[in-house]
C-alpha cells in the first residue's frame, strides 16, 4: 500500500508555501490513503490567543483546544491516521476520548474554525514551531527560534499594550549573534519544515528590536 503524508494543520491548509490542501487533494485524486502530520503544529494550536480560545470554548465547552486541530485533520476523507505527537498522559486520554467514537466536524464547526484561523494569522506573525532544525547549520549561530518567538510575542504583546521582549532580545544579543548578523545565505531555510523565509523574517526581527 502506498501512503501519502500531508501537513494537516488548520493553519497550513491554504498556506502558499506549504500547500496542504493541494497535497491532500492530489493524494485523494489518486486514491492514496493519507496520514495527517503535525495537526497541532508543534503545539501552537493548543495554546491559542484569548480571542480564539473564547470562540472555541463557546462553540464546544467540553472540547480541548487541541481536539479541534486533530478533529480537523481526522474529518478529511481518505485520512487513515493522524499523527498527533502526544507527550503527556492527559493528552492520550483526551485524544482517545473523542477518537474512539469519532464524529467528523460539522459545517458550523468549520465556520468557527475559519474565524479562529483569521485570528491566528494575525496573531502568529512567524509560524515557527521551535523545532530547531535550522540552527545547527547557521554560520552565524543565530538563535533563530528564540528570536522568532520574541518577535511573535512582541506583536501579540503590542496588541495588549504590554511588552518586555526588547529586554530579552538585548540580553540574548550579549552572548549570541544579532538578527542583523544574518548573511542571507538561506542555508537554514532548506531544513525548515514550516518553509519559513528565515532571512527575510530575521530582517523584520532586526527592524523591530535593533532600531530602538
Ligand atoms: S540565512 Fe541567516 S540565519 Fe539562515 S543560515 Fe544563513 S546566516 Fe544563518
Ligand atoms: S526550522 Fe523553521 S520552524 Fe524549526 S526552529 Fe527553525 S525557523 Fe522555526
Amino acid at each position: 500500500m502506498i501512503l501519502s503524508s500531508c501537513k494537516s494543520t488548520i493553519l497550513d491548509w491554504d498556506n502558499e508555501s506549504i500547500q496542504s490542501r493541494k497535497c491532500y487533494e492530489i493524494a485523494k485524486k489518486h486514491q492514496k490513503p493519507v496520514i495527517g502530520m503535525e495537526p497541532i503544529k508543534g503545539g501552537t494550536l493548543a495554546d491559542l490567543p484569548d480571542e480564539a480560545e473564547v470562540l472555541l470554548k463557546k462553540a464546544q465547552p467540553q472540547s480541548s483546544l487541541a481536539s479541534w486541530a486533530l478533529r480537523y485533520a481526522a474529518s478529511l476523507d481518505n485520512v487513515m491516521m493522524v499523527l498527533s505527537g502526544m507527550s503527556q498522559l492527559e493528552q492520550v486520554a483526551d485524544n482517545t476520548d473523542y477518537m474512539q467514537d469519532f464524529q467528523p466536524l460539522l459545517p458550523s464547526d468549520y465556520q468557527v474554525i475559519g474565524q479562529v484561523v483569521e485570528i491566528l494569522r494575525q496573531a502568529i506573525a512567524i509560524p515557527c514551531t521551535a523545532c530547531r532544525y535550522c540552527v545547527e547549520g547557521c554560520p552565524k549561530q543565530i538563535p533563530i527560534p528564540e528570536y522568532f518567538a520574541l518577535y511573535n510575542a512582541e506583536k501579540q504583546a503590542l496588541n495588549k499594550g504590554f511588552s518586555t521582549q526588547q529586554v530579552y532580545y538585548n540580553n540574548y544579543t550579549e552572548t549570541h549573534s544579532k538578527a542583523s548578523d544574518c548573511l542571507s545565505c538561506h542555508k537554514c531555510e532548506k531544513s525548515c519544515p514550516q518553509h519559513i523565509a528565515v532571512a527575510e523574517k530575521l530582517a523584520l526581527v532586526a527592524e523591530t528590536f535593533e532600531n530602538s
